[in-house]
């Protein structure tokens, strides 16, 4: 059976056609914001259910909850806080003059309305305190603490109702939890699990996709890459679309993996933000989740595996599939572990991101056993990082 989503019931807040042509009439005289993209990501979000259980965003209990302890009020591991603080001349008027009880309409980027939020709460909340129990620091050189300090002071909670899903470049691959679940169902998959990665795959990824694969208990490996606001440096979101879909289609038995997308703004929270991607896979449907070394890390903020201990502190009944680093050594002449490998760490081929942007950004070629030549191809042509 595929597993229940997060707290039990998947929430789907998205608005039937008829009540979608109603509102958007009515929108005239609506409070408008029009927040920053990660909010913008966020309502969509929980108006698939992808948040599941919140059904919009959180009031000040439940911010302080998840600050403090990791946790909802009721309890269940959440860790990673979903806030509407908007900032902005003409946001932070519209903050002010909303009152509990009003609506507020959610523009996009390109200013069409898309979702509306009634508002139950405005509170302030602590940008400090939350990025030291969150992120675990407080250093404006790490992405999310930056965001967090250029975000607004007050923040406006309460339930969401999505009037239409974003229009996102990697389109008909952005899936919501109901889909991907009917998916597995269609496919008779009960134990699926998840990849997550923000990353273009090279051999160490395949290698842990691949040992996952031969586990007797799953019969599906879900690849999930996130694939909205990334920070500079990064591969661009059709990119990383483009590789996987080339691993995928040169390597793996098709009905064995699915691709999505999930177009979110990366939390490099380390461990809870591991736990926050695990959180989000569950409600996708997905039974395990692939966890590496330093999954959702960023420099040297967060100890390598504390991202794989967090699933002991807080159970979420999703089962982590824990690995170590791998690489691949020249001496076995394989893909290794520390488990599988008697060799000195001078046999491993280097297989850092850096090596690959590196060789990329000086049209060099890359061996087959650092990265499959289809997916260098794509690398290959130029433009693939962010650099804005
Ligand atoms: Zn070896």
């Amino acid at each position: 059976m595929i597993p229940l989503p997060h707290g039990g019931r998947l929430i789907n807040r998205e608005s039937p056609p008829s009540e979608r042509q109603r509102r958007e009439s009515e929108s005239r005289d609506l409070l408008k914001l029009s927040p920053f993209i990660d909010a913008i990501y966020d309502a969509e979000k929980i108006g698939i259910g992808a948040y599941s259980p919140l059904d919009g965003f959180q009031g000040k209990e439940a911010v302080d909850a998840v600050v403090e302890r990791g946790r909802l009020p009721d309890g269940l591991p959440w860790t990673i806080p979903i806030l509407l603080a908007p900032t902005g001349k003409e946001n932070l008027g519209v903050v002010d003059s909303v009152r509990a009880g009003d609506e507020v309409g959610l523009t996009d980027q390109s200013g069409r309305l898309f979702a509306i939020v009634r508002v139950e709460e405005k509170f302030r909340y602590d940008r400090h305190r939350l990025a030291e129990q969150v992120y675990g620091t407080t250093d404006p050189q790490h992405p999310n603490v930056a965001d967090l300090q250029a975000q607004g002071e007050v923040a406006l909670a309460g339930p969401l109702v999505l009037l239409r899903r974003l229009e996102l470049p990697t389109g008909t691959l952005e899936k919501t939890p109901a889909e991907v679940r009917e998916e597995f169902a269609r496919r008779g998959w009960s134990n699926v699990a998840a990849y997550q990665t923000r990353n273009v795959p090279h051999t160490a990824h395949e290698y842990l996709q691949r040992c996952t694969l031969e586990r007797e208990e799953i019969d599906g490996l879900f690849v999930h890459p996130i694939l909205g606001r990334l920070k500079r440096g990064d591969y661009r979101p059709a990119v990383i679309a483009e590789a996987y879909q080339a691993l995928i289609q040169n390597y793996y038995p098709a009905h064995r993996v699915l691709l999505a997308a999930l177009s979110i703004t990366m939390r490099y929270g380390g461990p809870k933000a591991a736990l926050f991607l695990a959180i989000i896979r569950k409600n996708f449907g997905c039974s395990h989740y692939i966890v590496g070394r330093d999954q959702a890390g960023i420099g040297k903020y967060y100890d390598p595996f504390a991202c794989q201990r967090i699933f002991d502190e807080y159970p979420i009944d999703v089962v982590p599939v824990r690995y170590e680093e791998t690489f691949f050594c020249r001496d076995c002449g394989w893909m290794a572990t520390a488990r599988t490998c008697a060799h000195p760490v001078s046999s491993r081929l280097d297989t850092s991101q850096t090596r690959i942007r590196t060789a990329i950004a000086k049209g060099e070629s890359l061996p087959k056993e650092l990265l499959r030549p289809e997916v260098y191809r794509v690398l290959a042509r130029g433009d693939v990082l962010i650099t804005e």
